[in-house]
């Protein structure tokens, strides 16, 4: 089925073909999506994320002569573990038949049930070691510090201790994250993951995440892009704490480097399976070169604005225009931008912190543009 689908910003995406049709259906009556067999021994596996528009994480299964190997786990709740257990049923495997679990990146929604899978069946884990090193960052083991270096960062880009304070909300909500698994397996750019029988090949691609995996099946000609390359919506580009590079000018080079593989078709850890690679690439670049282009606009009109202040800036949020949720987060961000009462706080009044910057929820700001 051919389609032209709106963009996040309404970018009309033409040269994209959506393959998994059953899963855009799915989407389109608001149900999940089936488990589908994909070929001899491959299945997509839906796994719920409770509460969130993104709505599941595709969970790719790889049947071996040793048993399974799953591309991503899917999200850390007893939900989220029911539905994997079932989809794994229905195809006549169960937990215990996995063997290794290919982690594309740290968000909770991809890692979340991976030690869990780990637990039940004696799986390894394997992630990048630049994804590894953040989750082995203190500020990742206990959700205190957590939550300090996380209003610490916001305060830095100008928010106030209170605003930060709300906008990174209880530690209580943060337990979970503290939690997430170490790998057990590192693997690096261009090595072939352990996989008896495929030729699934790493890809780094850091944008997302420092150390973001993508996985090209030399083999059936399928690029496994987790939250690299979307049909629909965009990955959220998060500074990252301890990181040094820009992560925007890192997942554009991710982009290129993407771009002309030689695939036949994109199974993304979110929405439906496409192709049309290179025009999705195409859209996705542009719309970060536009969004760029509003961003310097906008500095230029609020000379020694801080991001906070920017980033909720009314002439700049609108521009997001038909995506609702996260307009709507926008929204309420730039309202906390109006004047405050006589004798709050003004921008020269906050203490200043240096920036930092901790990623453990960046994808769980539900916004629907962001994953
Ligand atoms: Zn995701």
């Amino acid at each position: 089925m051919a389609a032209q689908d709106p963009g996040p910003a309404g970018i009309e995406i033409t040269g994209i073909e959506i393959t998994g049709t059953a899963q855009r259906e799915a989407w389109l009556r608001r149900v999940m999506p089936p488990v589908e067999r994909l070929d001899g021994d491959l299945w997509s596996v839906p796994v719920p994320i409770p509460d969130n528009p993104l709505r599941y994480v595709s969970v790719y299964a790889f049947g071996t002569d040793d048993g399974l190997v799953l591309i991503d786990a899917g999200w850390g709740s007893d939900e989220s573990w029911q539905a994997l257990a079932g989809g794994l049923a229905s195809i006549g495997a169960g937990i215990a038949d996995i063997r290794g679990v290919l982690v594309t990146h740290l968000h909770y929604d991809h890692i979340g049930l991976a030690g869990r899978i780990r637990q039940a069946s004696g799986a390894w884990i394997a992630l990048h070691p630049a994804d590894h090193g953040v989750l082995s960052l203190p500020e990742y083991r206990t959700a205190e510090l957590a939550v300090a270096r996380e209003a610490e960062f916001l305060s830095g880009l100008g928010a106030t201790p209170a605003e930060a304070a709300a906008a990174v909300g209880a530690v209580a909500d943060w337990v979970k994250f503290a939690g997430m698994a170490l790998a057990d397996r590192l693997l690096g750019d261009g090595e072939l993951a352990d996989v008896p029988g495929w030729k699934l090949r790493a890809l780094h691609t850091p944008g997302h995440t420092p150390g973001h995996l993508c996985f090209v099946d030399e083999r059936s000609r399928r690029l496994f892009s987790g939250d690299h390359v979307l049909p629909r919506i965009t990955p959220n580009i998060s500074a990252q704490r301890g990181d040094p590079v820009s992560p925007l000018a890192a997942y554009l080079d991710s982009l290129d480097r993407t771009r002309d593989l030689d695939v036949d078709e994109v199974l993304p850890a979110h929405e439906w399976r496409f192709r049309g690679l290179a025009a999705r690439v195409d859209a996705i670049t542009a719309h970060h070169e536009r969004r760029l282009a509003e961003l310097l606009a906008a500095v230029r009109r609020h000379p020694g604005g801080t991001p906070w202040e920017l980033a909720g800036a009314a002439d700049l949020v609108p521009s997001l225009g038909r995506v609702r949720r996260p307009d709507a987060d926008l929204r309420r961000h730039r309202d906390r931008r109006a004047p405050g009462p006589a004798g709050s706080p003004r921008p020269s009044d906050r203490q200043r912190y240096p920036p930092a910057r901790l990623h453990g929820r960046g994808h769980l700001k539900t916004s629907a543009g962001s994953a």
